[in-house]
């Protein structure tokens, strides 16, 4: 048996899997064991593998996975880098809201991205989302303004990009890495376009040690959703509300109408932002309106 090391998978081309094992890549197929355990390994997926004496590698096992999604087929995702932007188009604090709200839920952290800040300052946007306790960067994929320090922050992270359309995701990605969006196309030229259902994520190791996903536009959390039983867990997503959560005056308060709410007193005294606690109360009541799945 060969050397054992661990990694992380990068890509996954028909069987062949792609590690990154810190010191460079290592082709590895699957042992049949993992095919017989019916896990199929995706990229962001921790493994140990053994290497053979010709240098490939088989994937021995997969380490446990802090989060997983299927649409874009990728797991653990460290970091949601959220692109938000007050200029054309301006970014609406609810979509914003929504994403931090999942992210939680998946144990995600999130990055809340301004970009476009040559055009106008994002300070509206900074100003809440700081208050919020999110880290912010200002930053401009024309000028490259603020990118280092973006990057810096997403270093030895497995991140994903998001954002609502025309904010900048592609040229954001493109001014941190020129090859970047450059590789994602020529990829899915490779691939042609409508044969595969699956969609195959590659993850780009950057010179700073970031891993991201070529996802611009990651959309797993368009298909979930809080229902009208999960919804008691939607105060928990905000992280915001933690120093109030259980100190109002009744137990299983939904933050929403009831009097003696320290959420709500928060947002009178203007310790939770107005925007962050509408967001929430939307996003309440909606679920409301959704069934449980199944039932
Ligand atoms: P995406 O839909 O989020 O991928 O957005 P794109 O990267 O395609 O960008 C949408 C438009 O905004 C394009 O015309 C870009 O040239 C422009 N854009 C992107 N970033 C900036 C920026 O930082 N400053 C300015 N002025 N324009 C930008
Ligand atoms: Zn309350």
């Amino acid at each position: 048996m060969g050397e054992y090391k661990t990694g992380i998978i990068l890509r996954s081309i028909s069987g062949f899997y792609t590690v990154d094992i810190g010191s460079g890549t290592i082709e590895c197929r699957a042992r049949g064991r993992l095919r017989h355990e019916k896990m199929t390994p995706l990229a962001g997926d921790r493994v140990e593998i053994s290497v053979l004496p010709d240098n490939s590698g088989a994937l021995e096992r997969i380490c446990e996975r802090k989060n997983a999604f299927l649409r874009p087929a990728v797991a653990n995702i460290d970091r949601l880098v959220i692109v938000a932007s007050q200029a054309q188009p301006v970014t609406e604090p609810r979509l914003i809201d929504a994403m931090t709200s999942m992210a939680a839920l998946k144990g995600i952290e999130v990055i809340l991205c301004l970009n476009k800040c040559d055009m106008a300052p994002a300070d509206v946007l900074s100003k809440i989302y700081t208050h919020a306790g999110f880290p912010v960067f200002c930053v401009s994929a024309k000028t490259g303004q603020g990118i280092e320090p973006l990057m810096k922050e997403l270093s030895g992270k497995v991140c994903a990009f998001t954002g609502n359309s025309g904010v900048g995701k592609s040229s954001l990605l493109n001014c941190i890495e020129p090859g970047f969006t450059l590789a994602v196309g020529q990829m899915s030229e490779k691939l042609g376009r409508g044969k595969h259902t699956t969609r195959h994520v590659e993850l780009y190791k950057l010179p700073g040690g970031a891993l991201i996903a070529d996802t611009p536009g990651f959309s797993a959390f368009d298909f979930e959703e809080f229902d009208v039983e999960s919804r008691t867990q939607l105060q928990d997503t905000f992280i915001d509300f933690a120093p109030y959560i259980g100190k109002c005056r009744f137990i299983g308060c939904a933050h929403v109408n009831d009097s003696g709410c320290a959420v709500r007193e928060a947002v009178d005294e203007g310790e939770i932002e107005q925007s962050r606690y509408a967001s929430y109360v939307r996003m309440y009541n909606d679920a409301g309106k959704i069934a449980r799945y199944g039932k």
